[in-house]
């Protein structure tokens, strides 16, 4: 098979359409983790119970906030796109259409199809670049690493294998890479900024090139997020990857810092929660530069991990 059939058949699936034309990623993340139970030599059918342990914090972390995570959806309805198989050890309750209820659950196994499951066990490099291009769709590279970590995708081990030097035959998957940034944006964002970080102000140069400085997409490109000042935000790298996180957002009209409770740990205050409620410190000189508010309402209801309501 050719690599674009392969890349087509698992990223091109029914997804429900979310507000703001977002489609829902969550078989995509159920994917993930059933590739990554692949290469660890799993069994092909997955309980139900298993699946939702491990499905449920991809979508609280990679999925549009929603205040019920309902891991029973892309289990279900993942069989439609026709890489994905539904079995229960009851056969006669399986039922024939609609969610079936928490028992009925209980008793199901879900896995790719033997075909996939025997491509990917055997070509884990193949596996990993359908991995790498469902999430070089769905979100930025801050996020891969992450991603991948909580789908138990072991980076080390499994990206290892697909070592450069070793002949391989299926190496021209791995020339799908996608790379969609603009290289002006960046430059334009942080001259717009003054070559600081909008949070914290941090500012170190060397020869007057910013270190650690990087330029946001407010509105993620992997969703159409248009490479200009007014949807970009200049961050320092930390402050980058908790915005892409959405550990934090800014409120639109007053730009506001607003930090969701759900992250904690070692510089939590420090980094983050000293900053919350705080008016950003920098802005574009040029008001038409100013973070647009479409773009900042996306990330509020879109990428923010808490309840957008409340800054809407
Ligand atoms: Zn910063």
């Amino acid at each position: 098979m050719r690599p674009e059939e392969l890349f087509q058949r698992f990223t091109k699936l029914n997804t429900a359409t979310l507000s703001d034309g977002i489609k829902a990623p969550h078989k995509y993340l159920l994917l993930l983790f059933a590739i990554g139970q692949c290469l660890k030599g799993k069994d092909r059918m997955i309980p139900y119970e298993h699946v939702k342990k491990a499905l449920e914090p991809l979508l609280k972390r990679y999925a549009p906030y929603a205040k019920t995570l309902k891991p029973e959806l892309p289990f279900w309805h993942l069989q439609n796109d026709g890489i994905w198989e539904l079995e229960s050890t009851e056969s006669e309750n399986l039922p024939n259409s609609g969610v079936p209820g928490k028992k009925t659950l209980a008793e199901m196994h879900g896995g790719l199809t033997q075909e996939d499951y025997e491509l990917f066990s055997n070509n884990p490099d193949i596996a990993m670049s359908v991995a790498q291009e469902i999430l070089d769709l769905r979100y930025p590279s801050s996020l891969h690493e992450q991603i991948l970590e909580t789908a138990g995708i072991d980076i080390e081990s499994d990206i290892g294998v697909a070592d450069d030097n070793e002949p391989n035959t299926s190496k021209k998957f791995q020339w799908f890479r996608r790379h969609w940034r603009d290289p002006k944006f960046p430059k334009e964002v942080i001259k717009a900024y003054e070559n600081q970080c909008a949070v914290c102000r941090f500012s170190i140069r060397m020869d007057e090139k910013p270190i650690g400085l990087e330029a946001a997409h407010i509105k993620w490109h992997q969703y159409d997020g248009p490479a200009k000042v007014s949807n970009g935000l200049a961050l320092c790298a930390i402050h980058h990857e908790l915005f892409d996180a959405g550990a934090f957002t800014i409120s639109p009209d007053v730009y506001k810092v607003k930090v969701s409770d759900l992250f904690s740990g070692q510089g939590d205050d420090e980094m983050l929660g000293r900053y919350d409620a705080d008016t950003l410190r920098v802005l574009p000189n040029v008001k038409n530069d100013h973070p647009n508010r479409q773009y900042l309402v996306w990330h509020i209801k879109n990428i923010y991990r808490g309840d957008p309501s409340s800054l809407l």
